[in-house]
């Protein structure tokens, strides 16, 4: 019996695909290398995992975790060839409390579904990957994703407070919980978080929130050496008054606060900001 046959006696037909152009499209992510598996295995809830997984261990057969297959380094590759296990069918928001600002969903939600969902309940997901309208919570999980707001906000491993994933064994393990300060014993949510699928899958993910903020905008400057760069972050960072001024007045100088203005006249315009630099600001709803 087929590899694939065998698995569609353990999780039933609609879970499994082998045909040649699904398992080309399992086969690599965005970056150059590619391999396709023997089988690909779509998992509709935890239990198809942990079957799963105790079927792979006991043979001996390699799995390979995948989410949206928008990585960047090859880790959803399934470089031993075996079953592409995609979490993408397990895409539910299972909840989202405004009450403790907590989110729980599965590892399939796209990263800007969940963040547009706790927008809707005026609370705000901050981790914010440049591939977050194509990329999934599991596959930010495993690679510890982050993206220009992780200066201000922190990355990913920063808002997980609790997970369930699934050993290779096929045991399932839940760690964390919905408590936002959570800090007896070991730290397996963080051991987890970036670990590239290796230590297991993950089935649920338990998400810190916050406060959606009342306004947002970008601030955008160009300096001409790098030190220059450099020395106006490291300014930022320790004056907040002077990081606030420094804001405002690019602002107030425009006359026109939070409209694009061109970068050229903002600089001719902001005294702090001359010189080398030129800034613009946009607001983003
Ligand atoms: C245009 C573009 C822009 C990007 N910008 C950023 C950025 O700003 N910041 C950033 O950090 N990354 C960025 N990336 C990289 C990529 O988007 C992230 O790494 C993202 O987290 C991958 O998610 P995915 O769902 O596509 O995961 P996949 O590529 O499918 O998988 C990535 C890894 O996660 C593992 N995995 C997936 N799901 C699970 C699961 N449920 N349990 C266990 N392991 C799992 C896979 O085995 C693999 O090792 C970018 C990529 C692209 C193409």
């Amino acid at each position: 019996m087929s590899l694939g046959d065998e698995l569609r006696q353990l999780l039933g037909s609609d879970a499994i695909a082998d045909d040649s152009e699904t398992l080309a499209a399992h086969s690599g992510d965005k970056w150059f290398a590619a391999e396709a598996p023997e089988v690909v295995v779509f998992a509709r809830s935890t239990s198809d995992v942990s079957k799963l997984l105790k079927f792979a261990s006991q043979k001996k057969i390699p799995v390979t975790a995948r989410g949206a297959g928008f990585g960047y380094v090859g880790g959803c590759v399934p470089a031993k060839k075996g079953i592409a296990l995609s979490l993408m069918r397990m895409n539910r928001i299972k909840e989202i409390n405004f009450a403790d600002a907590i989110a729980i969903v599965e590892p399939g939600v796209i990263t800007a579904e969940l963040k547009t969902a706790a927008r809707a309940q005026k609370l705000f997901y901050p981790p914010d990957p440049a591939s977050m309208k194509d990329c999934s919570i599991g596959g930010n999980i495993a690679t510890n994703a982050g993206g220009p707001r992780c200066l201000k906000y922190g990355v990913t491993r920063n808002y997980v407070t609790g997970i369930e994933v699934v050993l290779a064994n096929g045991d399932v393990l839940r760690t964390g919980g919905r408590v936002h300060k959570n800090k007896t014993g070991f730290d397996l949510v963080g051991l987890f978080v970036g670990s590239e699928g290796m230590l297991g899958v993950v089935t649920e993910i338990m998400l810190r929130l916050l406060p959606l903020p009342p306004a947002r905008a970008t601030l955008s400057a160009a300096f001409a050496t790098m030190s220059q760069t450099a020395a106006a972050m490291v300014r930022r960072k320790v004056s907040g008054a002077r990081r606030r001024r420094f804001v405002n007045y690019s602002l107030v100088k425009s006359r026109m606060p939070w409209k694009w203005r061109p970068a050229k006249k903002i600089a001719r315009n902001s005294g702090r900001c001359a010189g080398n630099s030129a800034i613009h600001c946009a607001r983003l709803g």
